[in-house]
């Protein structure tokens, strides 16, 4: 029966993070998580902060954190340290990020032909955030790739009040080699094929005999390899003569996946464990304190004991918090209270635009302990408050509330803070 310093349950950028500096820190740890988390939908940059109106990063942490309930209020401190750790961790694993907090927030293209604000961003999609006016921007699509349509985000972006944006947007499409009888192909496939020097050399090819004459900067579907993928992109931009920069299109992320999988050698590298597939089903209580949960491992069940636990389950998007008939929401791990809006204000009129749900989350001290148990902490986006979405700020306050729970738990468990 496993045993732990800690217990971290999810394994999204806030467990992840979390559990990676508490085995580098020495302490035993044991992350168990239900599945993927959404590392594997999003961009694999850092979403920091970028309100409305927020010209860089920093400016958009103040303006987050002077909001009455909103995580940073507290978690601002810890911030810019998690920041700066994480993206040494990645460093360390070969994946650099480029940006800063004081970087103007900039309009990045997007693989449906839309713009988000981006300042920190992994260095394959680093080229985006380069100056665009009076430069060529050139979109290359892969024909049987269906999840980014070069020809349809060209249009898009052509169409979009994009101030400062290129003044001209191309796009073109290549029939990858040997992919002539798959109907539909998925990043990670592809990813995995950039991964062979062989191929490339043949993808590679194949792309510069259709690229257009004059100077671009090339936006490609964000495939370009997994385990060599700086090796990948390095000689993209060697072979196609042109800066290239990687745009992340329909789930799964091939960037988040390269997240997911460095920070997951991290912890192992450090002797803490990571299981996948390990859905909590039951915790074991005294008093105020957890002393184990339960979960659903393959074919029995599996008791992990720990002296401190961190929830990471993330909020509504993570299955951390579910909403049920009765109007009611649940926390499922340990039943922990939600606050939420009333269920009168749950939907949205507008599907694409700040669900109000986004803000449900386990209230906390600023240990970030709930009140009723007082050896869990609670990370991620299962905090309430933040419109993750619009203000985009979900991953920095994955960061800081990693950081701050290490500290916290130390006062748990004897681990070196
Ligand atoms: C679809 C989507 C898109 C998003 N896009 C953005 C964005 O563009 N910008 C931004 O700033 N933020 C975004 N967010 C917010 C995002 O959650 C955070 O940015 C950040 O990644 C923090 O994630 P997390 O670690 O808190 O949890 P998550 O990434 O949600 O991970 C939760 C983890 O908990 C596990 N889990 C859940 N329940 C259980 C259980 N009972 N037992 C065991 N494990 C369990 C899950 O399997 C998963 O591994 C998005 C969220 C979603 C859902």
């Amino acid at each position: 029966m496993p045993r732990a310093d800690v217990v971290v349950i999810g394994a999204g950028l806030s467990g992840l993070s979390c559990a990676a500096e508490l085995a580098e820190r020495g302490a035993r740890v044991f992350l168990a998580a239900k599945g993927m988390a959404t590392t594997h939908w999003t961009h694999g940059g850092l979403d920091l902060a970028a309100p409305a109106g927020a010209s860089t990063v920093r400016d958009g942490v103040h303006t987050l954190a002077a909001i009455d309930g909103h995580p940073y209020r507290s978690l601002a401190a810890d911030l810019e340290a998690a920041a700066v750790a994480h993206r040494a961790r990645m460093a360390a694993e070969g994946l650099r990020y480029a940006g800063s907090l004081d970087a103007p927030l900039i309009p990045l293209p997007t693989s449906i032909g839309s713009l988000r604000p981006a300042a920190i961003l992994p260095a394959a999609q680093a080229a985006a955030l380069e100056p665009w006016a009076g430069t060529r921007l050139l979109l290359v699509g892969f024909g049987r790739y269906r999840d980014a349509w070069a020809p349809y985000a060209a249009r898009n972006l052509r169409h979009a009040a994009w101030p400062e944006g290129p003044a001209e947007v191309g796009a073109v499409e290549v029939e990858l080699p040997g992919l002539g009888r798959l109907h539909n192909i998925a990043p990670q496939v592809l990813a995995r094929l950039f991964d062979g020097p062989a191929w490339r050399t043949r993808a590679f090819s194949a792309i510069t005999d259709v690229l257009p004459a004059g100077a671009w900067r090339i936006g490609m579907p964000a495939v370009l390899g997994l385990d060599q993928h700086a090796d990948v992109h390095a000689e993209a931009e060697r072979r196609l003569g042109h800066p290239v920069f990687e745009m992340v299109s329909l789930p799964p992320s091939v960037p988040g996946i390269r997240l997911f999988d460095a920070l997951r050698r991290r912890i192992l590298a450090a002797g803490g464990r990571v299981q996948i597939g390990f859905d909590v089903v039951r915790v074991e209580r005294t008093g105020n304190r957890i002393i184990a949960i339960h979960t659903e491992a393959a074919s029995r069940t599996l008791r992990i004991a720990g002296d401190a636990f961190v929830l990471a389950t993330g909020g509504i998007g993570g299955a951390g918090i579910r909403a049920q008939h009765d109007g009611t929401l649940v926390e499922r791990v340990f039943g922990l209270p939600v606050s939420a809006p009333p269920r009168e204000r749950w939907f949205s009129d507008d599907p694409l635009h700040l669900h109000p749900l986004e803000t449900a989350g386990i209230e906390v001290g600023d240990d970030l302990a709930p009140f009723e148990l007082e050896n869990v902490r609670v990370i991620g986006s299962g905090l309430p408050g933040m419109h993750y979405l619009d203000e985009r700020c979900g991953d920095g306050v994955a960061l800081a509330s990693a950081r701050r729970a290490v500290r916290s738990v130390a006062g748990d468990r004897a681990v070196a803070a």
